[in-house]
């Protein structure tokens, strides 16, 4: 380190034997005051004068600033950096704790244990339907075991967790190469006329189209909501349970003021629906070729534009496919679909809810 004049003046208070040059200047015996010998006054004064001069001299020679204690003092006591401190490591990287997830700072795989492979329980959409769930919990469904179920207790909750993860995916005006942030979903919700709890009443996702999310919503620094985290967590456990194939995730909310028993049922029946789309491949295909052959054109239309007004993307012809079938054959309550809704009538919808559920 360069030494100049500010490191000597800062060095100096604490090593400079400043007390010691005072002292020396005190009173260090009574004079005398006798007269009686003026030449032995003389003779103490003038010995005064040399011992003084003498440690005056002394101080200078051997307690002053030294070079050397300048440079020792230096070398140990300042707060400047040393030559070493590069050699203190810092992590460039956030390191990523087993189990426990960094909010926003990893976008590492969540490592499981594997007591986490016995708390993922395996029902049946009757069993499914009769849980209620009093905080939000994973399930895996045994009718088709590539699908997974999170269970809220509310659409509350619900949406704290997904409807990011929704504008993303598949809502209509949102971008599909960003995630938004609090402020833009919350603007997104609100000029689609719902609130953060109705913006969908159920969800479903590919597996892959979940690793998007998170990847760009670390990509972007997007702060993640608690239940957004739980999520991750959710799709790290089943992705771990399944391996390196895509599944679906699916989401309903419980019984609450807003979801009675048979809107939880149909929501359950419709986000299956989907489940078996994303994981069936010979049920997808089947799917689409209902849509191109069965369907006419004015049917398709008049699909989009429902579903449209559901809020769906209709530039997304897989979603439109996709949730046509969901409506059509999957959701056994006609609050959430009827006839009507799409300008046809019951024995026209009879047939094509038939031939999507020739599949089976
Ligand atoms: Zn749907």
């Amino acid at each position: 380190m360069p030494e100049g004049p500010d490191d000597t003046v800062r060095i100096i208070p604490a090593h400079a034997p400043v007390g010691q040059g005072v002292h020396a200047l005190s009173p260090a015996a009574p004079i005398a005051g006798s007269a009686r010998s003026r030449g032995i006054l003389v003779a103490l004064i003038l010995l005064l004068v040399v011992v003084l001069g003498g440690s005056i001299t002394a101080w200078v020679i051997f307690a002053g600033p030294r070079p050397e204690t300048t440079a020792a003092a230096t070398s140990t006591g300042s707060w400047s950096p040393q030559p070493n401190a590069a050699a203190i490591a810092v992590p460039a990287e956030p390191i990523g704790i087993p189990g426990v997830v960094q909010a926003g700072l990893s976008n590492a795989p969540v490592q499981r244990s594997l007591s986490s492979r016995v708390i993922v329980p395996v029902l049946d959409e009757q069993s499914l339907l009769a849980h209620a769930a009093p905080i939000a919990r994973l399930f895996r469904l045994r009718e088709n075991p590539l699908v997974f179920i999170l269970d809220f207790p509310s659409l509350d909750e619900q949406g704290a967790a997904m409807n990011r993860l929704a504008a993303l995916v598949e809502k209509a005006g949102q971008p599909r190469d960003r995630v938004l942030d609090d402020a833009a979903l919350a603007r997104a919700i609100s000029e689609a006329g719902d609130t953060a709890a109705t913006y969908y009443y159920g969800h479903n996702y590919r597996a892959s189209d979940i690793d998007r999310f998170f990847a760009l919503a670390w990509r972007d620094r997007v702060t993640l909501t608690p239940g957004e985290e739980w999520l991750r967590l959710q799709h790290a456990t089943a992705r771990e349970l399944v391996g390196d194939v895509d599944f679906a995730v699916l989401s309903i909310p419980g019984v609450e003021r807003r979801v009675d028993a048979s809107m939880r049922a149909a929501i359950l029946h419709h986000e299956i629906g989907h489940g078996h789309f994303f994981t069936r491949p010979s049920f997808a295909a089947h799917v689409n070729r209902v849509w191109r052959e069965v369907f006419t054109e004015a049917e398709r239309a008049s699909f989009r534009r429902f579903l449209s007004s559901e809020g769906y993307d209709a530039q997304l012809e897989e979603v439109m496919v996709n949730e046509t079938m969901a409506f059509v054959a999957f959701t056994p309550d006609r609050r959430f679909f009827n006839a009507g809704m799409v300008a046809m009538d019951d024995g026209r919808l009879q047939v094509l809810r038939a031939a999507f559920l020739s599949a089976f």
